[in-house]
């Protein structure tokens, strides 16, 4: 293995690196036999159509969304879908539940606010790393929508259920644990990704919406951002970012290849066992802040050093860590502390050399 790391990004160096950017590279100049890149072609081109219909083919395939589902591609990243979804949904009765989580789901909030009336569904909790009993939110009958961030990457948090809403329309931000686990597509109205930590480079955001949810976006929804627009013009409404469709589509075949969504699934669980494990028999050296029942697959926040963290040996923990080539370790900044990403193209035995290592470390400096 050339490199590990364990966050965002780099990601691709992996284990997508052999079927994914050897693949990219072998067609970086010529595109099959067309003497050109993929960059210098036309989204009208017949070799874009197929890019971009394969790429709606192998979502719908992976996640097994029913017919009555349409598949989307748009730009401005899971931000620019945080106001697209309050455009497109809010208008049918002004107004939108939001279960506040953490950092992604708070600036989803924050930006459907401009456009609607958002009811938070609990208040913000006094404890972060924690999801109050689904018995204690107040919905609003008169949602139009009820919408939650499926993992909170900044803060560790992931549902381990999916919100019971009484009927109306549930929207998610899967951008963080798409294609990392089975999901229920028929339980959503909506729901987006940013391609960028499980699925692709950045550039592309999927959206997987309930076909009769369309048709009633707000008057003043750009059209770039217009899901039924979008949808009419099988997203080349304009130029969409065809190259990050197109390393995307490769990854969705690697997926595929490789065992489909339930082995990735499989993996995660493995891994986030490792690890969790590895913090829980640290003796309190290391240690993680989030509650045990929502505690995220993916993102795994931990302290070095005790429960507060010990700044100085976080650092040291970084330090020595780089040194074998595991990087972006470092917890958000506004968390602090560290934070390990295990996403769909961090294999298993990625994470026993990051807990190996953990131990080491913990004999030398515990
Ligand atoms: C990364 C991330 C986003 C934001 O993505 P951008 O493309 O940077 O706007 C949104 N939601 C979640 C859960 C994320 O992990």
């Amino acid at each position: 293995m050339e490199s590990f790391t364990c966050q965002g990004r780099v990601y691709l160096r992996i284990k997508w690196k052999i079927y994914v950017l050897e693949e990219v590279q072998k067609e970086l100049l010529s595109f099959g036999e067309s003497g050109m890149s993929l960059m210098e072609m036309s989204h009208r081109s017949k070799e874009y159509s197929k890019i971009n219909n394969d790429a709606q083919k192998a979502v719908r395939e992976l996640l097994h969304v029913p017919d009555n589902y349409k598949i989307l591609f748009i730009q401005g990243g899971g931000t620019g879908a945080f106001a697209a979804v309050a455009m497109n949904l809010i208008n049918r009765t002004g107004s939108a539940d939001y279960a506040v989580t953490g950092t992604w789901s708070g600036k989803a909030a924050k930006e459907a606010a401009k456009y609607g009336k958002v009811n938070l569904v609990f208040p913000k909790a006094d404890k972060p790393g924690s999801i109050p009993a689904e018995s204690t939110w107040t919905l609003n009958p008169d949602a139009a929508y009820l919408y939650y961030c499926d993992n909170e990457t900044v803060d560790g948090v992931e549902f381990p259920y999916i919100p019971n809403a009484n009927g109306i329309p549930i929207v998610s931000d899967m951008s963080s644990s798409i294609m990392t686990k089975r999901v229920d597509i028929t339980k959503f109205g909506c729901i987006i990704a940013g391609a960028q930590k499980n699925i692709g480079p950045a550039g592309v955001t999927v959206v997987i919406i309930r076909e009769d949810l369309l048709g009633n976006p707000m008057k003043i929804c750009p059209s770039v951002f217009d899901f039924t627009h979008i949808n009419k013009e099988n997203s080349v409404h304009n130029t969409p970012a065809t190259f990050s469709v197109y390393v995307m589509e490769k990854v969705l075949q690697w997926i595929k290849k490789n065992g489909g969504v339930e082995a990735m699934e499989a993996q995660s669980s493995q891994k986030k066992t490792l690890l969790y494990d590895a913090i829980l028999h640290s003796n309190n050296f290391y240690s993680c802040p989030i509650d045990e029942d929502v505690r995220s697959r993916i993102n795994v926040p931990f302290r070095v050093g005790g429960p507060q963290g010990n700044e100085d040996l976080e650092t040291k923990f970084l330090q020595e860590a780089e040194k074998l080539k595991m990087f972006q370790l470092k917890g958000h900044r506004s968390v602090g502390g560290m934070r390990a990403s295990l996403y769909n193209a961090v294999t298993s035995d990625d994470v026993n050399l990051l807990v190996k290592f953990m131990n080491e470390f913990r004999k030398q400096y515990g």
